[in-house]
Parts: structure tokens; sequence; C-alpha cells
């Protein structure tokens, strides 16, 4: 089983309170552009869609990532960036159909959600419901 962040669009109301608690628990400031996780406003601002990383049982990101930087945590089956590996060049943002990885301008490498470890603040601090923490079906060792 892996565990993935579920969003319901019919319950977000637009107020950015998940990419505030996830931009203090991952980079230490609340500012919603440094969330990893972001809310698209469509239908002339009728609805509004959280987008998270969807931690895909055979992620492109990974796939492209020519140093073998990105890998899964074995605990949660989040797919996430080693640090220490990793060369800031791009590709697994660029591959990314979700747009879900992030480039940190400050420490040239790329981020991306890692489910917080397993106990994400977006999903803790959402007041309406519309994240929610699922465990899902498929083994984490099969990517
Ligand atoms: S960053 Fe994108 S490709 Fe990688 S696991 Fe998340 S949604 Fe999938
Ligand atoms: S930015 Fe980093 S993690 Fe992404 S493909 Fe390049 S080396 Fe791999």
């Amino acid at each position: 089983m892996r565990t993935v962040i579920r969003t319901n669009f019919d319950l977000c109301t637009g107020c950015s309170i998940c990419q505030l608690a996830c931009s203090e628990r991952q980079t230490g400031g609340y500012n919603p552009r440094l969330a990893l996780l972001k809310i698209r406003h469509i239908n002339e601002g009728l609805i509004h869609e959280p987008v998270v990383c969807r931690q895909c049982r055979n992620p492109y990101c990974q796939t492209v990532c020519p140093v073998d930087a990105v890998g899964r945590d074995e605990k949660t089956g989040a797919i996430i960036i080693n640090r220490d590996k990793c060369t800031g060049c791009g590709l697994c943002a660029k591959y990314c159909y979700w747009g879900a990885i992030y480039f940190n301008k400050q420490d040239k490498v790329v981020m991306k959600c890692d489910l917080c470890g397993g106990s994400p603040a977006c999903v803790e601090e959402c007041p309406t419901g519309a994240l929610e923490l699922v465990k899902v079906r498929g083994d984490i060792d099969n990517g």
C-alpha cells in the first residue's frame, strides 16, 4: 500500500491555508509561492483545484533523472529527491505531467512533496477536508 494525498476540488475554497502550512513546514517561511502544492483557479474563480504530486507508481520524474537522484521513501511510498545527488538540471520538473516539482533557487536543486514523512501539513491544516491522506493499492517497491 502507498500513501497519497487525494484532492476533493469540490470542497476547496481556494483559501491557500494548505500552501501556507506546506511552505512553513518544508521551507521555513509562510509564503504560498514556496509551497510544494499549487491551487488552480479555473472557471473564472468558481472552481479551486488543489494540484498535488500523485506519488506515481511509474514516475516520469524518476525515469528521466540522469543521476539517479529520485527515489522512493520505503515507509510512505513518497517519491523523494536526494539533494546530494541532484544537479538541478530540471529534467524531472520538465517531464512531470502535474507540474509537481519546483526549483529551489537558493540551493540550486529541485524540491517536491515528500508527504512530510507521512503526516502532511497541508492535510492537517486544510479546514474543509479538500485534502485527504489515503492508502492506495500498489507495491511501493514496484515504482
Ligand atoms: S513529481 Fe510528478 S511524475 Fe513525479 S511522482 Fe509526483 S506527479 Fe508523478
Ligand atoms: S533536477 Fe535533479 S532530480 Fe531532477 S532530473 Fe535533474 S538531477 Fe535528477
